[in-house]
C-alpha cells in the first residue's frame, strides 16, 4: 500500500491497559497502546519475548479483554458486545494463525479446513484456499503427512477459509526452518498483494519488518516506534 493512497481503518484500538498480578508482581503487558490497522495492509509488530505482542494481538481479535481501553472494527465496540455476539466476532471476523499449527491430526488438510469455511455461493472455498497457499496436491493429506511448513499454510488457508476481516499471525514462522518460514511469509505477502487480504504478523524476528507496509515496534508493553516503509522488500528477497 503507498503511503499516499486513500486508507480505510478496519479496526482502531485507543489506550489499551492490561496488567497482570498485583502489586510488586504486576505486569503492564499492555501500557496505553493505540494503534489503526489499514485495509489491504501488511503490518508488522515487532518485539523482543514478553513485550506484549501475544497479549495485544488476543485482544484485537477478541479473545482476552483489556482492562481499560476500546477496540473499534466494522462500527463495533468490541467491549460492548455480549458474550454471544464476541464468540460470533471470533469465529467469522478474524483469523488466526498461530506458532503451533493446531491442526486436527485425524483430519485430512481438506476436512481441517471445512471446519471453519464458510459456506459459498458456487465454487468451494476449501479447494480454493488450500490452492492459494499452494496446497492443490495435499488435499487428502493428514498433518503427519505433511512439513510443518505445509501444515502452517493448511492452518493458513483454514483461517481464511471463513473469510475474515483481518488475519491475525502470532509468531507464524515461529516453529518453523528458515527456508519454510520463509515460503510461510511468501504466502502471507501474497494474501496481501495479490488478494487484498489485511494482515497483521506478530514476530521478534525485527528483519521481518522490511517485507511490511508498516511496523510498530514494541518494549514493556507499550508501543516505542512506528513507521511506513514507502517500498517494502519482497519475502522472496529477504533474508535474516
Ligand atoms: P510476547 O507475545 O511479546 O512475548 P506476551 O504478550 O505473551 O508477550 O506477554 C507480555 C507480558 O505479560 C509478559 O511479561 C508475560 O509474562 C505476561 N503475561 C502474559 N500473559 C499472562 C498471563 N496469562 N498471566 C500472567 N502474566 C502474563
Ligand atoms: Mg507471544
Amino acid at each position: 500500500m503507498k503511503a499516499n493512497t486513500e486508507k480505510k481503518i478496519i479496526l482502531s484500538a485507543k489506550e489499551l491497559y492490561k496488567t497482570y498480578g498485583k502489586g510488586e508482581a504486576a505486569v503492564h503487558a499492555l501500557n496505553d497502546v493505540s494503534l489503526d490497522i489499514y485495509e489491504g495492509e501488511l503490518l508488522a509488530i515487532l518485539g523482543s519475548s514478553g513485550s506484549g505482542k501475544s497479549t495485544l494481538l488476543n485482544m484485537l481479535g477478541g479473545m482476552d479483554k483489556p482492562d481499560s481501553g476500546s477496540i473499534t472494527i466494522g462500527g463495533r465496540e468490541l467491549s460492548a458486545l455480549k458474550d454471544r455476539e464476541l464468540t460470533r466476532y471470533r469465529k467469522d471476523d478474524v483469523g488466526f494463525v498461530f506458532q503451533s499449527f493446531n491442526l486436527i491430526a485425524e483430519l485430512t488438510a481438506k476436512e481441517n479446513v471445512a471446519m471453519t469455511a464458510v459456506a459459498e455461493k458456487g465454487g468451494d472455498i476449501v479447494t480454493e484456499m488450500l490452492e492459494l497457499v499452494g496446497l492443490g496436491a495435499k488435499l487428502d493429506s493428514y498433518p503427519t503427512q505433511m512439513s510443518g511448513g505445509e501444515q502452517q499454510r493448511v492452518s493458513i488457508a483454514r483461517a481464511l477459509a471463513k473469510n475474515p476481516r483481518l488475519l491475525l499471525c502470532d509468531e507464524p514462522t515461529g516453529a518453523l526452518d528458515y527456508e519454510t518460514g520463509k515460503q510461510i511469509l511468501i504466502a502471507l505477502e501474497k494474501l496481501v498483494r495479490d488478494h487484498g487480504k489485511t494482515v497483521v504478523i506478530v514476530t521478534h524476528t525485527q528483519e521481518i519488518g522490511r517485507m511490511a507496509d508498516r511496523v510498530i515496534r514494541m518494549r514493556s508493553g507499550r508501543i516505542i516506534e512506528r513507521s511506513v516503509n514507502e517500498s517494502p522488500v519482497s519475502a522472496e528477497i529477504m533474508e535474516w
